[in-house]
């Protein structure tokens, strides 16, 4: 018996192990999602602020060409000057002149101020376009990375698993039944150590007469709490 729980404690060591890989196994498509996702949002980001900088470039070739019709506007005024009979009519002019050129002047100043703006936002939206391109390289890269280590993965749960399998095939039925029952149950942890008389399964006290019994390592023994396989190894 005492041989053939010790192997059930390998085999229970070699599923630990087994859980810790497949949980990392899980870890590794959910890094690739979130690596997508993030630069999914870049993306977007980018092209929300070229559509922004096509708006105002629209609205700086709107203005530029309201400039010119009104500059021609102006001319025309300028030489009916000289057409004009009456001094009213060629004040009034003037002052319409006056008032064109004034608007001109507005127009001219919004043009340059959408330019500028304009190249702000150029200037910033190829700074992320440039480093979204450098993040694009960088998570090529990553995925093999991640790629790579799901495979290795893949391979030492398939390791592990044949070692698992082979120890419980030298054990009885009796006993592989038990530990198949109490992994399914147990979170994947069918036999535990105990230490200082406490199950290391539920961290319960085990009674003082039955925690002697365990480190003998006679009989199976299961835990009064959690009812998992006790055994007793001090170093482990
Ligand atoms: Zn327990």
């Amino acid at each position: 018996m005492e041989q053939e729980l010790g192997t059930l404690f390998e085999a229970q060591k070699i599923e630990s192990m087994i859980m810790e890989n497949e949980q990392k196994l899980l870890q590794a498509p959910i890094k690739l999602k979130t690596m997508e996702e993030e630069m999914s949002m870049v993306r977007q980001k980018i092209e929300k602020e070229k559509e922004i900088i096509e708006e105002l470039d629209k609205e700086r070739r709107k203005k530029e060409k309201e400039l010119e019709t009104d500059k021609e506007k102006i001319k025309k005024l300028e030489v009916k000057l000289y057409d004009v009979k009456t001094n009213k009519e060629y004040q009034a002019l003037l002052k319409e002149i006056e008032a064109a050129k004034e608007t001109n002047d507005r127009t001219e100043e919004d043009v340059l101020v959408l330019m500028d703006k304009i190249e702000d936002l150029r200037k910033d939206n190829e700074a992320s376009t440039e480093q979204l391109k450098k993040r694009e390289k960088e998570s090529e890269v990553e995925k093999i990375e991640i790629e790579k280590e799901i495979q290795s993965m893949d391979e030492i749960i398939t390791r592990l698993t044949t070692e698992r399998d082979n120890l419980l095939s030298v054990v009885s039925d009796n006993l592989r039944n038990i530990y198949g029952i109490l992994r399914e149950r147990r979170g994947g942890v069918a036999v535990t150590n105990v230490k200082n008389g406490v199950c290391m399964g539920c961290h319960m006290n085990i009674p003082p007469q039955l925690f002697i019994e365990v480190t003998k390592n006679k009989k199976l023994i299961q835990c009064p709490s959690c009812n998992r396989i006790l055994f007793f190894r001090e170093n482990d």
